[in-house]
């Protein structure tokens, strides 16, 4: 029988993997694209700290993307901007990315099964004993972490009686696509003017289609290639990121040649109140471990996937993968990392509540360069309802200045209410903790 089974061949699936081998515990990674397609076919912005963080080499060589020099965040209408000239992500190719991580995990003694999709958890009575692949074949394990994206094949199928939630509002899914496209000589001179974007400067306008919404454009004058990101709520929209792409080159009757790119959803929110149950836990997006505040999950990923190695690895010393002793991860997720991404679900107060003028005076004259990077960095920005106050005075727009003031001390409230998440699985406490982001959560939508 195998110790673990991990269901997703992703960051967090590989991450865990590879650190429950190492440990010498038996384990198998399943994922159900052939090796040759593994891992997302679009570049992602990754935190740079993350890397020595969680003990992984930085991505270099074919496994990254020049950054920016300089980077431009613009409001809704365009007229303001906050630019920024440090890059605290790097760009990664996650194909390339993915590969070594199940590449390093497979070292560490991991099994590797391609093209195995897992249709649902093998149960036992309430605990989760294996899993079922879409053939039929059970394969039984003492635990199995899901790792399989946004999709949380085993987070949907688990029973009702589980604390963890299966299902969660739709409207919290962002549909996405980024791509590079290189233009041939011809062609490439006009990129830049029939764009309206400067060449070097990676230009990003948030709320430029309402609600949580962002266009980049970035233009590489020495490789003739634009690297474009698109991503819009999907509940607000009939068409994909992907199409939107497609349409908008277009209409700008542009052609060039896509050379890397891809799509799909991010669930953007706050991670799910229940990580784990008996024999099983959740990490990376299937736990919707996505900074809210620009979509990124990638950082959250490689740290939830080594905090869960280290709990998986206790427990099956202990003979005990039962939610009470699995519950550590969820505790030391959700104080640390969890907390942070609790905070930055102020920018769902601040895309359902503010309208574009609010957001464009928010760009204009309340946010720093300071504020965009530690955003980037995942770090809190510093604002405290007293700070607030003082970046606001000379607005002199009393209705805003409170609302925002508001907002600032909620997105506080929220990120104090995650680090003291239950260090035990305890239902009345777990309730007692359901009620503090319930409250909190309202503050935010009626700031
Ligand atoms: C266009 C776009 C741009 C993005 N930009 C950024 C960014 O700049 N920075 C950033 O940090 N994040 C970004 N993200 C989000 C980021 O890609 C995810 O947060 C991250 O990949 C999540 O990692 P994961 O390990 O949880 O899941 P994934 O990387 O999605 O891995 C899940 C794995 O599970 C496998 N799987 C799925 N279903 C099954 C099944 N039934 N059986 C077996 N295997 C299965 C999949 O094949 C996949 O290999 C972006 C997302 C999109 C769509």
């Amino acid at each position: 029988m195998y110790d673990l089974i991990v269901t997703g061949a992703g960051c967090a699936g590989c991450v865990t993997a590879e650190r429950t081998a190492q440990r010498g515990f038996k384990t198998l990674v399943l994922d159900r694209q052939p090796s040759g397609n593994l891992g997302h076919t679009w570049v992602n912005g990754v935190e740079r700290t993350v890397f020595d963080r969680v003990g992984i080499a930085m991505p270099s060589g074919e496994e990254t993307m020049p950054s920016p020099l300089v980077s431009r965040l613009l409001g809704p209408s365009g007229t303001h901007y906050i630019e920024t000239t440090s890059s605290p992500t790097i760009e990664v190719r996650m194909s390339v990315f993915a590969r070594r991580l199940l590449a390093d995990a497979m070292e560490a003694g991991a099994e590797f099964r391609e093209a195995t999709p897992v249709a649902r958890p093998l149960m036992e009575g309430d605990r989760v004993a294996g899993v079922v692949t879409a053939s039929g074949e059970e394969i039984p394990a003492r635990v199995v972490v899901d790792a399989s994206g946004w999709e949380a094949v085993l987070r949907r199928e688990l029973p009702e009686t589980s604390p963890i939630p299966r299902e969660f509002d739709e409207g919290y899914m962002v549909t996405a696509w980024r791509e590079q496209r290189r233009f041939g000589p011809e062609e490439a001179a006009e990129v830049p003017r029939i764009l309206d974007i400067p060449p070097d400067v990676n230009v990003s306008r948030v709320g430029w289609r309402g609600g949580y919404s962002v266009l980049m454009l970035h233009w590489d004058p020495r490789e003739s290639e634009l690297d474009i990101l698109v991503g819009f709520s999907q509940a607000e929209s009939t068409e994909s990121a992907g199409e939107y792409v497609r349409n908008f080159f277009a209409e700008k009757g542009l052609g060039g040649e896509r050379i890397y790119g891809g799509g799909g959803l991010i669930p953007v929110r706050r991670s799910l109140d229940v990580l784990v149950d008996h024999g099983i836990l959740l990490a990376g997006d299937s736990a919707c471990m996505v900074i809210p505040a620009h979509g990124s999950g990638v950082a959250s990923s490689l740290i939830a996937g080594d905090l869960a190695a280290r709990t998986i690895a206790r427990c099956l010393r202990e003979n005990d993968t039962s939610r009470e002793n699995l519950w550590e991860y969820a505790a030391s997720y959700q104080r640390g990392r969890g907390a942070l991404m609790a905070y930055f679900d102020v920018t769902r107060g601040l895309t359902d509540n503010f309208d574009q003028s609010d957001m464009d005076m928010l760009v204009g004259f309340v946010m720093t360069p300071g504020d965009v990077e530690a955003g980037l960095r995942a770090e809190p920005l510093g604002i405290d309802l007293k700070d607030a106050m003082h970046r606001l005075r000379s607005l002199r727009h009393p209705i805003f200045t409170t609302r925002f003031a508001w907002l600032a001390s909620a997105a506080l409230t929220l990120k104090k209410a995650y680090e003291d998440y239950p260090k035990r699985y305890d239902p009345n406490q777990l309730e007692e903790w359901r009620g503090r982001i319930k409250r909190a959560r309202k503050r935010l939508e009626t700031s």
